[in-house]
Parts: structure tokens; C-alpha cells; sequence
């Protein structure tokens, strides 16, 4: 888990409830939801519902 870019997200949207999406392999975020990775292809997503 990329404890900066979390942090980054929950500064920007500190109110309402967010569903994240991560790459297992490479540790890219992404806000929508996704089957592939957009950096690296991978299709291991993890899903963080946060809030
Ligand atoms: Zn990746």
C-alpha cells in the first residue's frame, strides 16, 4: 500500500465515502474502477473502500 498517495487522497476528499483501486504488482492508484493496471497491465487490483 503507497501510504503517501493515500494520504494525498484523503487530504483532497476528507468528507464523503470513496471505493480506491491499487495494483498489487506495482502499487499504482487508481480512482476508477478497473481490471488492468494503466501503468504496469497487471490484472491483480486490490479495492480499498474507505470513509
Ligand atoms: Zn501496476
Amino acid at each position: 500500500m503507497t501510504v503517501a498517495w493515500l494520504r494525498s487522497v484523503f487530504l483532497d476528499r476528507s468528507s464523503k465515502s470513496e471505493v480506491l483501486y491499487e495494483c498489487r504488482h506495482c502499487g499504482k492508484g487508481v480512482n476508477d474502477r478497473t481490471d488492468a493496471c494503466p501503468s504496469c497491465g497487471h490484472t491483480g487490483i486490490a479495492t480499498y473502500e474507505l470513509g
